[in-house]
């Protein structure tokens, strides 16, 4: 078995008025992110873990926020597009694990859904997939509710033999 690691790392900004969908979920409250895509910053930072676990470049690069295609586009079908990438290269996710730092509203009630909804995406069960909400303690940007910051660290693994290797 080859093993891989990957790290990913997005912010957005937050704006009164638009709706927030984090985690492939849609979150209640008066802020959401200002973004080309829907703004899910969540699966922004995991498509660049996995990206970067196989040196694939990054999301920006695949899905450059010029193009008209990606204007307003559901997140979970850019992650969708990572995973086919992923899996077309005969790698399989083994766990992901993702750190949201948002100050208001509170997420900790909807990780649950969040956890469920990037595992369907992705294809695996949720026991494979972490999400854990913290605030700044109301320190910097985050802390002053100017924006979402979000980390994810995923490892993937492939049979030797998927790739031609002994
Ligand atoms: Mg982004």
């Amino acid at each position: 078995m080859e093993f891989r690691i990957g790290q990913g790392y997005d912010v957005h900004r937050l704006e009164h008025g638009l709706p927030m969908v984090l985690g492939g979920v849609r979150v209640e409250g008066d802020t959401g992110f200002v973004a080309h895509s829907d703004g899910d910053v969540a699966i922004h930072a995991l498509c660049d873990a996995l990206l970067g676990a196989l040196a694939l470049g990054d999301i920006g690069h695949l899905f450059p926020d010029t193009s008209e295609e990606f204007a307003g586009i559901d997140s979970r079908i850019l992650l969708s597009r990572v995973m086919r990438l992923v899996r077309s290269q005969g790698w399989e996710l083994g766990n992901a694990d993702i750190t949201i730092a948002l100050q208001a509203p509170r997420i900790a009630p909807y990780v649950a859904r969040m956890r469920e909804s990037l595992a369907s995406v992705m294809g695996v069960e949720p026991s494979r997939v972490s999400v854990k909400a913290t605030t700044t303690e109301k320190l910097g940007f985050v802390g002053r509710k100017e924006g979402c910051e979000v980390w994810a660290v995923v490892l993937v693994r492939r049979e030797k033999s998927a790739c031609g290797e002994i």
